[in-house]
C-alpha cells in the first residue's frame, strides 16, 4: 500500500531524512518510534506531500505522490491534483486542528461536502455513523471548545475517516492529552486496526505499539535504524542505539 523509496529531505543544510525505505502493507499498522528531531513528523508529512522530497519517491496504493511520471522524467503535480491525492490520505495531528467555529458534526461533514461534493444529507448520515463509532453520537451539536482533548481528538479521527481514506497517518495523536484521556483515543485507533485500516502511527506509547503494531520502526538521525515485528524490535533490539532509546521510554 505504501512504498517509500530512498527518501531524502533537507531543510537548508540540515538533512532531516537521509534515505528512508519503508513498506506498509494493506491492512497493517506501522508504529514509528524515535527521539525528538529524528524526522518522524517530516516522514509523515512527505507521505501526503505536505513536504516535498529532495530525492526518492513515495507511492500510496500504486499512485506516485506529488509527481507524474512521463517516460523517465518526473513532473510535479499541480496543487489541485495534490489536494485530490491528499483526500485519500487521512492525517490526524497532535493538536486536533478542528475548526473552532464549526460544530462537531460540521467539522466531520465539511470536507466530504466541499472536497468530494457529497450531498449534505448523505454527508450528515455518514458523519453521524462515524461519530457513533468514536463514541460521540451525543456531541454532534457541540463546539470543539466544549469538548475534552480526548473527545476533540476522536472528532478529528471521525473527520479523517469521513473522506474514506486508503491510509491514515497519526502524528503523536495522544501526546497533547492528559494521561487519563490517552486510553479512549488509543482504543479508537485500536478498533480501526481491528477493522483492517492501514495506518502509520507516530507515538511514544510502547504498550500500544506492542499490542497493535504489525511493524515497529525506529528512527534516529533521519534513518530507520531498526524495523520488524514488535516482539523483535521492542524485546530483542539489535542495535545499541535502539536499546538506549527504549531504556528511556520504558
Ligand atoms: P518530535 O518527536 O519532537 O516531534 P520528530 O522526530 O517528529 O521530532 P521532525 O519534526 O521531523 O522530528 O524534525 C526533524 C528535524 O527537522 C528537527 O531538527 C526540526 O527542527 C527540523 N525541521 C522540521 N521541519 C522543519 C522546517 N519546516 N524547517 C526547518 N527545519 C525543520
Ligand atoms: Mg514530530
Amino acid at each position: 500500500m505504501v512504498e517509500v523509496r530512498s527518501v531524502h529531505k533537507s531543510f537548508g543544510s540540515l538533512e532531516v531524512l537521509r534515505g528512508i525505505d519503508l513498506d506498509v502493507r494493506t491492512g497493517e499498522v506501522t508504529v514509528v518510534l524515535g527521539p525528538s528531531g529524528s524526522g518522524k513528523s517530516t516522514l509523515l508529512r512527505t507521505i501526503n506531500h505536505l513536504e516535498k522530497v529532495d530525492r526518492g519517491s513515495i507511492s500510496v496504493d500504486g499512485t506516485l505522490i506529488g509527481y507524474r511520471r512521463s517516460g523517465d522524467k518526473l513532473y510535479e503535480l499541480r496543487e489541485r491534483e495534490v489536494l485530490k491525492q491528499r483526500t485519500g490520505i487521512g492525517f490526524v495531528f497532535q493538536n486536533f486542528n478542528l475548526f473552532p467555529h464549526l460544530t462537531v458534526l460540521e467539522n466531520v461533514t465539511e470536507a466530504p461536502i466541499a472536497a468530494l461534493g457529497r450531498p449534505r444529507e448523505e454527508a450528515v448520515a455518514a458523519a453521524e455513523k462515524l461519530l457513533a463509532r468514536v463514541g460521540l453520537a451525543d456531541k454532534a451539536g457541540a463546539y470543539p471548545r466544549q469538548l475534552s482533548g480526548g473527545q476533540q481528538q476522536r472528532v478529528a479521527i471521525a473527520r479523517a475517516l469521513a473522506l474514506e481514506p486508503k491510509l491514515l497517518l497519526f502524528d503523536e495523536p495522544t501526546s497533547a492529552l492528559d494521561p487519563e484521556l490517552v486510553g479512549e483515543v488509543l482504543d479508537v485507533i485500536k478498533d480501526l486496526a481491528l477493522q483492517g485500516t492501514t495506518m502509520i502511527v507516530v507515538t511514544h506509547e510502547i504498550g500500544f505499539a506492542r499490542e497493535v503494531a504489525d511493524t515497529v520502526v525506529f528512527m534516529d538521525g533521519g534513518l530507520i535504524v531498526e524495523q520488524g515485528p514488535p516482539a523483535e524490535v521492542l524485546d530483542h533490539p539489535r542495535h545499541e542505539r535502539t536499546r538506549a532509546l527504549l531504556a528511556k521510554v520504558l
